[in-house]
């Protein structure tokens, strides 16, 4: 599955993050392929639309949707030039798909700051050009090997060269190589594919605030938000120390008490989860029958034969056609033949793009 890597600069509260992740974390034996680290913590994707299905279909099993943080610790100034275990960690941070960036937004006397002062924009830039200077080092080799076949005149090395060179034009002004705006994704494959550029990945802020401020956030907290404003890029206001204690609470209505004592409907590690899912460009769909209720992730845009593949091969080779159900129109119907006799079943085609929440039932040929 999918991996967020947790990144930031020491004591700001990854470890603690992490940590309530992983109490919180999926049932193991569901995900028997999944190699558990010490450094990964699976978890479910909260999803109110798997419960609602539960709750009508009553069945023998359920499997949610999950997906994998892993704690990439270590990350310090200097950490390209290789101090820390800096290169170690930045080839970690290659391996996965998304980042989420934690930043420290809390005073407190007792925890020593690196860099000896709470700032969250400083901090976020010492991390950004640790992650920028790697990333031209790949640019610069990859320039290195484009140069020769541009010289002899290929068009495709020629092009490439042109690509590459505005990328180290980007990241030597500062910026991450996500914000360069590329018009074709071909070429953009061709380029940096192989690169795995680092500060090319999706990324999301947490802005770690002390335990007053979880539900107003703080001025640090906004320093941030306006900081990274201009990327687009999500904050998700939290207090780690605080989700840590959440997610030590096993007994679901002692959880919604907990929650209801800081004022909050959903923990912040719930938000976490939703965004970072979302920030990997996920949605969900559902098959539903009494011996299970399944939560299955594909990317959004996929067709219904891509996304039969994700449950067996055989199901994309042999792909008939797709039986989709709104959970509305379940809800309503209050069952598969309920919703059949009123006519509210699509039967869709090898073209149908998958709908985030859709119910499917595929037809395959073996
Ligand atoms: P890491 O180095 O980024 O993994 O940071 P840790 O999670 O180990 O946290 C560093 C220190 O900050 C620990 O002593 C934590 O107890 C403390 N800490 C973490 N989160 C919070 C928080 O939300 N509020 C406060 N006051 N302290 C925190």
């Amino acid at each position: 599955s999918l991996q967020c890597g947790i990144v930031g600069l020491p004591n700001v509260g990854k470890s603690t993050l992490f940590n309530a992740i992983s109490t919180g974390k999926a049932e193991a034996a569901n995900y028997p392929f999944c190699t558990i680290e010490p450094n990964v913590g699976v978890v479910t994707v909260p999803d109110e639309r798997i419960d609602v299905l539960i709750g009508l279909v009553k069945p023998q099993k359920v499997i949610p949707t999950i997906m994998e943080f892993v704690d990439i610790a270590g990350l310090v100034k200097g950490a390209s030039q290789g101090a820390g275990l800096g290169n170690k960690f930045l080839a970690n941070i290659r391996e996965v798909d998304a980042i989420v960036h934690v930043v420290r937004c809390f005073q407190d006397e007792n925890v020593v700051h690196v860099e000896g002062r709470v700032d969250p924009v400083f901090d976020k830039e010492i991390i950004d050009i640790e992650l920028q200077l790697k990333d031209l080092e790949s640019i610069e080799k990859k320039m290195q090997k484009t140069e020769k076949g541009a010289r002899a005149g290929d068009a495709k090395a020629k092009a490439e060269l042109e690509l590459l060179k505005k990328y180290k034009e980007t990241l030597e002004a500062g910026k991450n190589a996500r914000s360069l705006v590329v018009s074709d994704p071909d070429l953009k494959e061709s380029a940096v594919g192989d690169l795995k550029l680092l500060t090319d990945k999706p990324v999301l802020y947490v802005a770690n605030v002390d335990e007053g401020s979880m539900l107003t956030g703080n001025e640090y907290s906004e320093k941030l938000r306006e900081a990274v404003a201009h990327e687009g890029a999500d904050v998700i206001v939290l207090c780690a120390a605080i989700e840590s204690q959440i997610s030590e609470i096993e007994d679901e209505e002692e959880h919604e008490m907990f929650l209801g004592e800081y004022g909050l409907k959903e923990s912040g590690l719930s938000k976490l989860i939703k965004a970072s899912y979302a920030l990997l460009n996920l949605i969900t769909y559902f098959t539903a029958g009494v011996k299970e209720v399944r939560a299955w992730t594909i990317v959004k845009g996929w067709k219904a034969p891509q996304a039969a593949g994700v449950i067996h091969s055989d199901f994309e080779k042999g792909f008939i056609r797709a039986e989709v159900i709104k959970l509305a129109d379940y809800e309503q119907y209050k069952s598969e033949a309920g919703v059949k006799e009123v006519g509210k079943m699509a039967v869709e085609g090898k073209e149908y793009v998958v709908v985030d929440g859709d119910i499917m039932h595929f037809r395959f040929n073996v």
